[in-house]
């Protein structure tokens, strides 16, 4: 028999229960987790012995959007310019927290750098390359009783490309020892999930509060990522960072992120989301900003910048003009929001349409905000324009874009100004 369908108006789970980890800079704190709405982060590509070249990228990140940025931290002198680094985004006015990625010696630049443990906000461990046995143990701690001193919150971030060798050792021997053994792939996620879970009970017995502990699990294709966090929320109340690790480059690294995030996010599980893009060479970093804010905003979750809804475009379609002022409207709508966000609270939810001819145009852009229907093959060239829900002026001639533009703008500051 089947069972009954959800309810037609069901929507995302609800956020699963969990703690709230505090990330704070200056007059800024960053929530994660508890009931917080999901936190978007990304992480430069610079030298980060190079401040400047640092500071500028985590500028541009934190302008595009990103609430927290990580910074690799893998050299003493990287760990000395973290200080200057801070200094130079706080002189900018930028208060966005920064997090320091460390791997292997990150023990001995948190002890001998305490000026950069001081400027971070945050601090990311990966349990699988610590060290090894003893001294695995005794870098571990070393990293807690920092992050305890500076009163700072620390993500153990597992990664399946640099596994514990050991726990994955000791749980593959289990198995084969079992009467219903797992297979490889159950062991690996197994192992991700226990590695995860075992550094969090150990950070707490050091002394690190539970909320300042959030974990993550990455791994790279997309069945792997969601059975490792349904089995990571179902056996904790850490809150969860989400994320492909090496989503891979374009189009498919973003409907990787996308499809692994989007499931996830739907049962309520996820409290952060970082989508790892490959970027073209010398290409914009800020896309991976724009692609998590776009996961969170086309599902209902948070918004950030108003929306353009365009059709694909047909047959029906008479010029590539339709394409243009779609893609026109979406990065004015982009580029005004740093202005915007502080003058006209709400306007983030504002929804645009740009149609491409009579079939679905006028519908559409009733349903939208404001909406523009232009026209199609074969039908007289003017465009009309609706404003909540009602036919108003009807556009015509060369300067469609701008005056359609210039009517985007008056509406800002009529519906959502003061
Ligand atoms: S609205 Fe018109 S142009 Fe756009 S896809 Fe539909 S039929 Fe084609």
């Amino acid at each position: 028999m089947n069972s009954s369908p959800p309810p037609i108006d069901a929507g995302a789970a609800p956020k699963r229960a969990c703690t709230e980890v505090p990330v704070q800079w200056g007059g800024r704190t960053v929530r994660i987790g508890g009931a917080q709405p999901v936190v978007v982060q990304s992480m430069t590509n610079t030298d980060t012995a190079d401040a400047i070249a640092t500071a500028i990228q985590v500028k541009a990140l934190a302008l595009a959007g990103s609430e927290l940025v990580r910074i690799t931290v893998n050299t003493p002198e990287a760990a000395r310019e973290v200080p200057a680094i801070r200094e130079q985004l706080d002189r900018m006015g930028l208060d966005v927290p920064l997090v320091g990625d460390f791997h292997y010696n990150g023990h001995k630049l948190l002890t001998q750098f305490p000026e950069c443990a001081s400027a971070l906000s945050k601090y990311r461990i990966n349990p699988g390359n610590v060290g090894a046995g003893k001294r695995r143990d005794d870098n571990f701690a070393q990293m807690i009783e920092v992050a305890c001193r500076h009163d700072k919150p620390v993500r153990i971030g597992v990664n399946w490309g640099s596994l514990d060798q050991a726990l994955l050792a000791r749980l593959m021997d289990a198995n084969a020892a079992s009467s219903q053994p797992l297979t490889a792939q159950q062991v690996m996620r197994e192992a991700l999930v226990t590695s995860a879970l075992e550094s969090a009970v150990r950070a707490e017995e050091l002394g690190l509060p539970r909320n300042r502990i959030i974990l993550s699990a990455k791994v790279s294709l997309v069945q792997d990522l969601i059975a490792v966090y349904r089995t990571l929320a179902a056996r904790s109340d850490y809150p969860l960072h989400l994320g492909l690790t090496e989503a891979g480059m374009g189009s498919k690294g973003i409907v990787a992120s996308t499809a692994g995030i989007g499931v996830l996010l739907q049962e309520g599980i996820g409290d952060t989301i970082r989508v790892s893009l490959t970027p073209e060479p010398n290409g914009d970093r800020t896309r991976e900003v724009i692609v998590a804010q776009e996961i969170l905003q086309t599902m209902g979750l948070r918004a950030f910048t108003p929306m353009v809804i365009a059709c694909p475009g047909c047959g029906r379609t008479s010029s590539t003009f339709f394409q243009e002022l779609a893609e026109r409207i979406q990065t004015h709508l982009r580029e005004r929001m740093p202005d915007w966000r502080s003058r006209y609270p709400g306007v983030e939810d504002m929804k645009v349409a740009v149609m491409g001819c009579v079939v679905n145009g006028p519908g559409e852009s009733k349903q939208a905000d404001i909406g523009i229907s232009l026209p199609g093959a074969d039908e007289a060239p003017v465009a009309p324009v609706f404003v909540d829900g009602e036919r108003t002026v009807t556009l015509k001639g060369d300067r469609i874009a701008e005056e359609f533009q210039s009517i985007v703008e008056a509406y800002v500051a009529r519906r959502y100004g003061s």
